[in-house]
């Protein structure tokens, strides 16, 4: 199964997509998570990225595209995968769709974390305000509020895209993380089963 979650930063997309991984027995690919390892380990890439995600803006998209494409070549991916950061951009959206193509593959299904941008931000800004020393390096007031605002100029865009391929499922990211899952559940249930029918 080939997903992709969407949701704006803290709708709790990497905890569903680690649910998922369990769930599915398959991996979780967070283009966050491994560009932060890059930073780390001092790549080339890292290097390229620090001060970008520092700021909270978007790696280019060729840099994201290609550690993408090495990453779904992976023996581990063969099954499937559960992509969570990534697309972010309309133009990565269509590099994706481009790489399955070529192999002949689908998407099963974008999830949408819906959730009330308000109150997120609030909650992360809290957070932040709190913790005195940020959690992440990108986790601090103006980083966030950037992050928000590059979610909605270019991120969002790709709900009305997925929705146009027939791709999109929607659940409310304001419940309890128990709920969210549930309803994840159901509703990939309901499209597979849509998809039988579809085919019979
Ligand atoms: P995340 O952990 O998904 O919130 O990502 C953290 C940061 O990594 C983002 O704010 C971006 O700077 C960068 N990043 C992660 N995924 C992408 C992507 N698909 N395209 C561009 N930048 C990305």
């Amino acid at each position: 199964m080939r997903l992709i979650l969407l949701g704006p930063p803290g709708a709790g997309k990497g905890t569903q997509a680690k649910r998922l991984m369990e769930e599915h027995g398959i991996p979780q690919l967070s283009t966050g998570d491994m560009l932060r390892a890059a930073v780390r380990h001092e790549t080339p890439v890292g290097l390229k990225a620090k001060d970008i995600m520092a700021r909270g803006d978007l790696v280019p998209d060729d840099v994201v595209v290609q550690i993408v494409s090495d990453r779904i070549e992976e023996e581990d991916c063969r099954p499937g995968f559960i992509l969570d950061g990534f697309p972010r951009t309309v133009a990565q959206a269509e590099a994706l769709e481009a790489m399955l193509h070529e192999h002949g593959k689908d998407l099963d299904a974008v999830i949408e974390l819906q959730v009330d941008e308000e109150a997120l931000a609030e909650r992360v800004e809290t957070r932040a305000r709190e913790s005195g020393e940020a959690v992440r390096e990108d986790d601090t007031v103006e980083a966030l509020k950037n992050r928000l605002s590059v979610y909605r100029a270019q991120t969002a865009p790709l709900i009305d895209h997925y929705a146009q391929i027939g791709k999109l499922l929607t659940v409310d990211g304001m419940q309890e993380i128990e709920a969210v899952s549930a309803d994840i559940r159901r509703i990939l249930s309901e499209a597979q089963n849509e998809k039988v029918r579809a085919a019979g």
